[in-house]
């Protein structure tokens, strides 16, 4: 089957009780039992819930996977796979990550014992070269944010072959219908659905896709133990955002190729950091593991100043001051003071997170207007 069939069809079938098209939002706490432990297979909503069990299936099959387990959000999902170390294990980790992910990891996983190695991964060398007796897992993240760097997920794979640790790939800002790193050979897909997956910026949740049924077990006991579950009704928007997850991704990449293109040429504008540019150093990876070169990008001013990024992003009329992506409306942001003010001043700009930088999540408006918009903002910074 592909793609778009899968998303439509996919872990959902009508309701057998009414014939219901639509998955129902099963919103009940507990299940009535017939006899203590005779039961429909739904004992507790913490537990096991239809709605939710439907759009794990159907992220499975996104993935081309054989699992999915949801969670209330992107983060409670990276947290799930962190349970599965034990003190003194060690992680090698992306050094450009998501700004709540690299907190997560050095402010709460860390104090319990796992350590932690941040390295550019655009450079396989530079994994393999952190990795030890207590190695157990590499975390990818690609396209990174908000750099845009490529992480080869295949040469990752290879690492984590030959020196039998685990890999998982935060797969948020490439979606499902842009890269399955299972088929490249990931153990573990992490999303933050709350993205590009329920794609209409009112849900937040997280999934991880695996083949493993071991993992998976582990996984679903953590989902229940923990409990970090979603609700019904968010798991409803989810299955239906995902109804149209291919016609939107195809129109958010049309739209990231002109807007990149725009920004490309406009005097005040300095670098533009976008995979689709066959410039990108990490231009030949993308295309290989990418179908296409998904919608985020960001770009610096020629003067980097704090200042004029400020007037930039508070000029914009269509393009939304906040943080968060892959809705259908288009975003603009500043790494340095919102989603990576957490992570210290020197290791932003070891990476490149400079002041100026301004990121853009492109949404599914007509192209036209977003380049317009950005035009008369970037005027309003001379
Ligand atoms: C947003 C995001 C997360 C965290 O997801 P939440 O749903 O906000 O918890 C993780 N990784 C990436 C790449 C993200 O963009």
């Amino acid at each position: 089957m592909k793609f778009g069939t899968k998303a439509i069809h996919a872990g959902v079938h009508p309701d057998p009780s009414t014939g219901a098209i639509m998955t129902p939002i099963y919103q009940t706490s507990t299940y009535v039992q017939d006899e203590p432990g005779v039961h429909k297979g739904y004992e507790y909503g913490r537990t096991q819930n239809p709605t939710r069990n439907a759009l794990q299936n159907n992220l499975a099959a996104l993935e081309n996977g054989r699992f999915g387990v949801c969670f209330a959000s992107g983060l409670a999902a990276t947290d799930a796979i962190m349970r599965l170390l034990q003190p003194g294990d060690e992680v090698i980790a992306s050094n450009d990550l998501y700004g709540g992910t690299y907190r997560l990891f050095t402010r709460v996983w860390a104090t319990y014992g796992i350590k932690f190695h941040f390295v550019p991964m655009q450079d396989a060398a530079l994994v393999e070269q952190c990795v030890n007796a207590n190695t157990r897992l590499i975390w990818v993240e690609t396209p990174t944010n908000p750099m845009l760097n490529i992480v080869d997920i295949a040469a990752m794979s290879d690492i984590a072959t030959r020196h039998q640790l685990k890999l998982a790939v935060d797969n948020t800002f490439a979606s499902p219908y842009l890269q399955n790193p299972l088929d490249l050979g990931a153990h573990l897909v992490v999303h933050s659905a709350t993205k590009y997956i329920n794609g209409h910026s009112d849900v937040i949740m997280g999934a991880i896709i695996c083949n493993d049924s071991d993992i998976h077990d582990q996984l679903k006991f953590y989902q229940n133990a923990v409990g970090a579950v979603p609700g019904p009704q968010d798991c409803f928007l989810c299955l239906r955002g995902i109804k149209t997850l291919h016609l939107r991704m195809e129109q958010h990449c049309n739209n990231a190729e002109k807007i990149a293109a725009f920004l490309l040429t406009h005097p005040l504008v300095g670098k533009v950091n976008f995979p689709g540019f066959t410039d990108h150093p990490g231009h030949a990876v993308a295309a290989r593991q990418m179908r296409r070169f998904g919608a985020m990008l960001s770009f610096s001013l020629k003067e980097d100043s704090l200042e004029k990024a400020v007037k930039v992003m508070s000029a914009t009329k269509l393009f939304s001051l906040a943080e968060s992506l892959g809705g259908v409306e288009s975003l603009i942001g500043h790494p340095a003071s919102m989603t990576h003010a957490s992570i210290p001043i020197e290791e932003r700009r070891k990476t490149g997170v400079l002041d100026s930088l301004i990121r853009l999540s492109i949404g599914i408006e007509d192209a036209e207007d977003l380049i317009e918009d950005l035009k008369q903002a970037l005027e309003c910074s001379r």
